[in-house]
């Protein structure tokens, strides 16, 4: 696997925190932990009721002190701290479970859940606890602290970065991401039109399975230490 692979960039979602004890997006009941991604996950949906996306925010940055990265977010670290070209983990998770196994050539497209955003001025500010709706920006104090989250809609963070990134990339690999949310669901057809080799590791076929040339399937906790392994020698 590892012959003539300098470059690798990495994307991850929901999939890879799974089995770490995190709802994925859509779970089997089409919800996030019971509510409508529309309602939760819009600019719409904080301008009609901040108090309600406040609130489920709170609640999953609470929940990270009740979970630890799995074997998946591990391995990665450790192709990070070993791998000598090119290395860049694009998440689209909001949860902290890669740094906190130690991932550092990380970037968190969709924002975190342990930063808070002002809409006025768009500073953000590292947060912990709940981030009651009038907390004032203290750059600027003109506007309300939002999550800093990236809602449909709004543009993710750091695209130049990764575009820049696949752009030189020898391997793509898209590990536990369903595949139906733009723009990181195009990312495998940049790779592919640069003539990265692509791979994709998720528990059952993705919506963008087809574009990938190779496809694996299973527990992310068991495909992505192999794979870290094949690559590592
Ligand atoms: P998704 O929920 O749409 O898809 C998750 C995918 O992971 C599915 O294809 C599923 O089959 C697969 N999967 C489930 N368990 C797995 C396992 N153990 N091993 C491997 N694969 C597994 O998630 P997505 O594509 O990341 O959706 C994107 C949005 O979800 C992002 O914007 C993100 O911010 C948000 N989100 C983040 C978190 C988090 O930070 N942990 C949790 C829920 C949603
Ligand atoms: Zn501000």
């Amino acid at each position: 696997m590892n012959e003539d692979i300098r470059n690798i960039v990495i994307l991850t979602g929901a999939g890879i925190s799974a089995e770490s004890g995190l709802a994925t997006f859509r779970g089997p009941d089409g919800l996030w932990e019971g509510h409508r991604v529309e309602d939760v996950c819009t600019p719409e949906a904080l301008a009609r009721d901040v108090g309600l996306v406040h609130r489920f925010y709170d609640e999953r940055r609470a929940k990270l002190a009740e979970v630890v990265p799995n074997a998946a977010h591990e391995a990665l670290a450790a192709l990070d701290r070993a791998w000598a070209g090119d290395l860049l983990i694009v998440t689209q998770n909001v949860d902290d479970l890669h740094e906190r196994a130690g991932a550092r050539r990380l970037l968190h497209m969709h924002g975190e859940l342990k930063s808070a955003l002002c809409a006025a001025c768009g500073k953000a500010v590292a947060w912990a606890g709940p981030l009651p709706p009038a907390s004032i920006c203290e750059g600027c104090g003109r506007a309300a602290l939002r999550p800093d989250i990236v809602f449909f809609g709004e543009m993710p963070y750091e695209m130049d970065r990764i575009d820049t990134a696949l752009r030189d990339a020898d391997l793509f690999v898209s590990i536990g991401t369903s595949g139906a949310v733009y723009p990181a669901a195009g990312f495998v057809q940049t790779a592919r039109h640069v003539g990265a080799r692509t791979l994709e590791l998720n528990l059952d076929p993705s919506a963008g399975s087809f574009y990938f040339e190779e496809s694996r399937m299973g527990p992310a906790s068991e495909l992505v230490p192999e794979l870290v392994w094949e690559l590592l020698g």
